[in-house]
């Protein structure tokens, strides 16, 4: 059985041809799998001979909505996203002056490690397929029927531990008989696996690379994100620059501030100077606190004064504002909150 949404248009053709159909025939089951259809059924153009024929060798992957959630504040909608494994995964809906932006996931939890993420508390259970990093695009273009702008790939997971679905997912998305979204409209977050960015920095896909750097040293990066240990950060910024020199895209680095352990001025002034003169932008992000951790965002005034010594110093930053506060939006929390009510009640997810 193939989950014949993750099949490029090619292996799609090969696919029809091979169950006796003529090639044709891929190109307007491509379309409505990207249209959204739920079942084989839903093809009207096509006979119900061909459909059943489909069936016996394909299924179409799903996603139930498990949860929805709306910001009263700034109208940002949280779902929760179930698979035919029970396994559940979260996506985000914001929308923006320049248009609607979400944000997906790519793994059902992660295995990073990362000591502020209550993405990682469970660790990894497995990987998205392609076909499930679209249901979440489409499942969220079906529930508010709007257009998509743009996407992000900072939910659940490290997009560069699935490198291949993440690259097919990409593929499909981009696809102008698909969803048709532009390269240059997406982004995609990693914590910094240095050999999988030179790895995408050949892919010829423009998309925004976001590094999650959150340390400008070394000793304060190994504390907080274990990756670090392997890669460290003066590899991590080279490998940045090789994206930027072949993609000509710059980086925009992602940098949440702790209290006490990253936000200090020395902080401050160690990541003016690695990140000076590179073409790329800082987003600072106020830390979203976890139940899972005892880490604490500095106050807002002093966030603007660290924020006033990068200026001071060349670069380019802004300070991300916080959407859906109230819905418990940020980083994983929604999934976590799904599981301990499982677990509450003896259901494991
Ligand atoms: N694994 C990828 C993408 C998922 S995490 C990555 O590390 O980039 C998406 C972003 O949310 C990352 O920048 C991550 O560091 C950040 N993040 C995780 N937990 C957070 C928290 N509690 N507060 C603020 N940002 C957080």
């Amino acid at each position: 059985m193939k989950d014949i949404k993750s099949m490029t248009p090619d292996e799609l053709s090969e696919f029809v041809q091979s169950i006796g159909e003529p090639q044709y025939r891929a190109a307007q089951v491509f379309k409505w799998l990207h249209g959204g259809v739920r079942d084989f059924d839903e093809m009207t153009n096509i006979s119900i001979k061909t459909r059943s024929k489909l069936r016996e060798h394909s299924f179409i992957v799903t996603a139930e909505r498990a949860a929805k959630q709306v910001s009263k504040k700034d109208g940002t909608i949280k779902y929760l996203f179930a698979f035919a494994d029970g396994n559940c995964v979260e996506s985000v809906f914001m929308r923006y002056k320049h248009g609607n932006s979400i944000c997906i996931s790519t793994q059902a939890g992660c295995r990073m490690g990362c000591g502020f993420c209550a993405s990682t508390v469970g660790g990894l259970i497995r990987n998205l397929a392609p076909s499930e990093m679209l249901e979440q695009v489409i499942g969220i273009m079906r529930d508010t029927g709007e257009k998509i702008t743009n996407i992000v790939l900072m939910g659940t997971g490290e997009p560069l531990d699935n490198y291949d679905n993440v690259i097919r997912f990409l593929k499909l998305v981009n696809d102008k008989n698909g969803l048709n979204i532009g390269m240059r409209h997406i982004s995609l977050s990693t914590s910094g696996l240095c050999d999988k960015i030179y790895r995408l920095a050949e892919e010829n896909i423009p998309v925004t690379l976001s590094v999650s750097l959150h340390a400008p040293d070394d000793g304060t990066r190994n504390k907080i994100m274990p990756v670090n240990r392997k890669y460290g950060v003066s590899r991590l910024i080279e490998a940045c620059r090789y994206y930027y020199s072949r993609t000509s895209r710059r980086i925009s680095f992602e940098y949440a501030l702790i209290s006490g352990v990253n936000d200090t001025r020395e902080a401050a002034l160690n990541l003016s100077r690695l990140l000076s003169g590179f073409p790329c932008h800082i987003n600072l992000i106020m830390l979203n606190k976890t139940v899972e951790s005892d880490f604490s965002p500095p106050s807002r005034d002093w966030a603007r004064k660290f924020q006033g010594i990068l200026e001071q110093n060349g670069l380019n930053v802004t300070m991300r504002r916080s959407m859906g506060e109230d819905i418990s939006a940020a980083c994983g929390q929604l999934r976590r909150k799904a599981i301990a009510a499982n677990e509450r009640n003896g259901l494991t997810t």
